[in-house]
């Protein structure tokens, strides 16, 4: 068991500005604490006996630290200004007689990133993680038996590349050795080798295992925007997933479009004190949440988000029902969700045409122009949904915003299924109303609806007159910018729940979580494809997450006994919903990964061999 470990401590930290002009980079604070210390009790409370800080800069912060823990010996590197990590790891040779943990005294991370590498069988590790598009990673290259080959910051030097360098590794003694005497060989004048450098330059004798976590929330912390990033999302995230109680729920998977599978730290963050809705905290709760959400898709100075307790079709009548005025609304109807914005207009007596369209086909973009063009005196908006949850059929939003913009009228879209996932720009999208939900691919709790809008837009609605109490959304929109509150009782746990899973929206990142879905997808089609079943949308015009499938033909198919058999093993699949056409639903959202639906194709094909059998 390695017992030492090496914090590499000297720079600069130049980038920081005035944040390092007294003190080091270990010295930045997170709750009261620098960062050095989050790092040095994480090491000793997984069984870390000393630790050994190569100082540099501002070194005396780190020796009044010693002061404070016995465990600490700190070795002063007097050129640090011109030297790299190397460098200073290479003069703490004397204390180095075994095997131990190097890591760099910028990074926060999960407890459990230093677990896992003391629990690893090799002697040397080097700790990796998805990409973070921090605009500072190292890169690594490995070998196809998963050992290093190669790091660097640029990209195109690297053969190919799928991990980034988190900055903890563990490294034996013998190759600590090795590493001294190749910088020795390599001294270029006067010392400005990384540690990284080093390890590529052994590692063709000795074997590095690249241990890649893809759950463990980590940062680095050279710049403003990641000390940013570290303070409001990082860390929050840490502490989230260090508080979780051991407590065994069970994992379902929910291949339905939604509600979607849940981190336990999103479930757990439900559990808070009571609080009075009214009281201020929430209400900034709730602002963040507002103002969090806007940015996903658009800037909060033109746009603003608007919240609602309901489910996601709440949003959607929200807007039907308030922003028409005198004119119609045209609505493009291409599966059921389309239709449920035709059943609103019917409802609320809005003057309304539909648009009818496939459900398995693109948009006639010519035959909808000439619709509008024909009509353009008696309609102010087209709506649209963007992923079609029906087929999974994508509508070109942005080619949709182009003509709104051409024939000036306003465009709602419905993005429950595809906000969070498949990245939007309202503004360049020319959107002026979006509704989306917290339990789809945000991947929070059920009960919380929003409408974002543009404010200019929505300005101009205030003398509408209102056709509902509850959705009117110039009212709630007017009551949460004077008051911070909505006007009635909000789901207030159910907030607490969409704080953390915006927090981890950020941390994946909404491109990477794309990346993810469309991952699953990729193997859900392969996977049925090769068991003959067909979808019905093709490839080009889906959204990639969520997928209609052709029943299969047998006599003895029957889709409640299909979904009690994946109910019985803990997934979730989904009943069809096209009108002509039998379909059953699979969607690839939530925290759902690659091996869930390696697993869902795995049954399935056990399951339609039982159809074979019983024949
Ligand atoms: C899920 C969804 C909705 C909202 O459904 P609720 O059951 O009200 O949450 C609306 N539109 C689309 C496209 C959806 O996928």
């Amino acid at each position: 068991m390695t017992k030492l470990a090496v914090i590499v401590a000297a720079g600069l930290g130049s980038r920081l500005g005035e944040r390092t002009a007294n003190y080091p980079k270990g010295f930045l604070e997170l709750d009261g604490k620098p960062i050095i210390e989050h790092s040095i009790e994480k090491l000793l409370e997984s069984g870390i006996e000393k630790v050994i800080i190569g100082t540099g800069y501002k070194h005396e912060q780190y020796e009044a630290l010693a002061s404070k823990f016995p465990q600490i010996t700190c070795v002063f590197n007097p050129i640090y200004e011109l030297s790299g990590s190397m460098r200073t790891l290479y003069l703490c040779k004397k204390q180095i007689t075994e095997d131990f943990l190097l890591l760099e005294s910028d990074l926060i991370y999960e407890k459990k990133a230093i677990q896992m590498i003391l629990k690893s069988e090799e002697r040397n590790v080097i700790l990796a993680s998805e990409f973070t598009h921090s605009g500072d990673e190292v890169f690594i290259e490995m070998s196809v038996k998963g050992k290093l080959v190669n790091l660097s910051k640029h990209r195109e030097e690297l053969a190919s590349t799928n991990a980034e360098l988190m900055g903890i590794s563990k490294i034996s003694h013998s190759s600590f050795r090795k590493m001294c005497s190749f910088a020795e060989k390599e001294w270029s004048n006067p010392f400005k080798m990384d540690y990284e450098r080093a390890l590529v330059g052994i590692s063709e004798t000795e074997e590095f295992e690249i241990l890649k976590l893809s759950d463990v929330a980590w940062c680095e912390i050279d710049d403003e925007s990641q000390w940013n990033r570290a303070f409001h999302v990082i860390y929050p995230i840490i502490q989230s997933k260090e508080a979780l109680p051991v407590f065994n729920i069970p994992r379902n998977i929910l291949l339905n479009p939604g509600p979607a599978t849940t981190t336990n730290t999103v479930k757990f963050a439900q559990v808070v004190a009571d609080i009075c809705p009214r009281e201020q905290e929430f209400g900034e709760l709730m602002e963040w949440i507002s103002r969090e959400i806007t940015q996903f898709v658009a800037s909060t100075n033109d746009y603003t988000t608007i919240l609602f307790g309901g489910s996601g079709t709440a949003a959607v009548e929200s807007i039907i029902s308030s922003v028409i005025a005198d004119e119609g609304i045209l609505i493009i109807n291409n599966g059921a969700y389309g239709r449920r914005m035709c059943e609103m207009a019917e409802v609320y007596q809005l003057p309304n045409l539909i648009f009818e369209s496939s459900s398995d086909s693109p948009i006639d973009m010519d035959r909808l122009e000439k619709c509008i063009q024909n009509n353009i005196n008696i309609i102010s908006h087209l709506a649209v949904v963007h992923n079609e949850t029906t087929t999974g059929l994508l509508n070109p939003i942005e080619e949709l915003g182009e003509l709104c913009k051409k024939y000036n009228i306003q465009l709602i879209v419905d993005a429950m299924s595809s906000f969070a996932a498949i990245p939007i720009d309202m503004e360049k999208m020319n959107i002026s109303y979006l509704a989306a939900s917290a339990n789809k691919n945000l991947q929070g709790m059920a009960g919380v609806s929003f409408v974002i809008s543009r404010k200019m837009d929505l300005e101009k609605t205030n003398h509408n007159r209102p056709r509902n109490l509850y959705l009117h959304l110039y009212s709630q929109y007017r009551h949460f910018k004077l008051t911070k509150q909505m006007r009635f009782t909000p789901p207030v746990q159910t907030l607490y729940a969409l704080k953390q899973a915006i927090l981890e929206t950020k941390w994946e990142g909404i491109e990477n979580r794309y990346a993810r879905y469309t991952e699953m997808w990729q193997i859900l089609i392969e996977g049925i494809t090769n068991l003959g079943l067909e979808y019905i949308v093709e490839k080009k015009n889906h959204s990639k997450i969520i997928t209609a499938i052709k029943e299969p033909t047998d006599s003895n198919y029957d889709f409640e006994r299909m979904h009690e058999f994946f109910y019985e093993n803990g997934i979730t699949i989904y009943p069809g919903k096209l009108e002509n056409q039998k379909t059953f639903r699979v969607a690839n959202i939530g925290q759902v990964n690659r091996g869930d639906i390696e697993r869902f194709v795995i049954l399935l094909e056990t399951y339609l061999l039982t159809l074979k059998g019983r024949e």
